[in-house]
């Protein structure tokens, strides 16, 4: 068993409905137990400022599953919850789902498909204080503690997630 943090992110097609069902897929996907999930969060969009506001949140998983057949499955449920691009050549547009694999034990992966930790995982504040609800103090493969991370990290308005 591996312990894996998944982060996720809404801005289109309620946000809150599409974070409740994903968590609800990902805790029941096989050789997989839920451990915990982190409040839902507000963030301001990167890249494109002229869309709504994120939800973003954070799942802890045990799975027996490799990072690739993980990466399959997250695929899948992005894909039935029928993620869509609205600007197909620009970056950080709106999406009804994004999951991102954080950390996937303490391993660090660099191939074609999957990068782990996140590549922007030390940059992110909705990746950041998630995290640091769950558990302040994560350490990261680098060795770099959570809460040394976050003091570089300016919060940029981050809020919880209301209604
Ligand atoms: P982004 O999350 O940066 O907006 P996408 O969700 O569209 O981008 O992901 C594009 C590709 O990123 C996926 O096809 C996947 O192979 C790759 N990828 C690399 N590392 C990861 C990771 N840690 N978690 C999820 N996808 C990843
Ligand atoms: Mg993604």
């Amino acid at each position: 068993m591996e312990r894996v943090w998944i982060g996720l992110g809404s801005n289109m097609s309620n946000p809150k409905k599409q974070a409740d069902k994903a968590m609800w897929s990902l805790s029941n996907l096989p050789a997989t137990k839920l451990i915990a999930f982190s409040s839902y969060y507000r963030s301001r969009p990167l890249g494109h400022k002229n869309q709504p506001d994120f939800l973003n949140a954070i799942i802890i998983l045990d799975t027996n599953l490799s990072p690739k057949s993980l990466l399959s499955h997250i695929q899948y449920i992005e894909k039935k919850q029928g993620r869509v691009r609205l600007h197909n050549s620009l970056l950080w547009q709106s999406r009804t789902l994004d999951l991102d694999i954080l950390l996937f034990g303490q391993h660090n992966i660099h191939t074609s498909e999957l990068i782990i930790p996140h590549y922007d995982i030390y940059n992110r504040e909705f990746i950041i204080y998630p995290l640091i609800e769950l558990d302040n103090h994560l350490i990261f493969p680098n060795g770099k503690i959570i809460t040394d991370i976050a003091k570089t990290v300016p919060e940029n308005g981050l809020d919880f997630w209301k209604k």
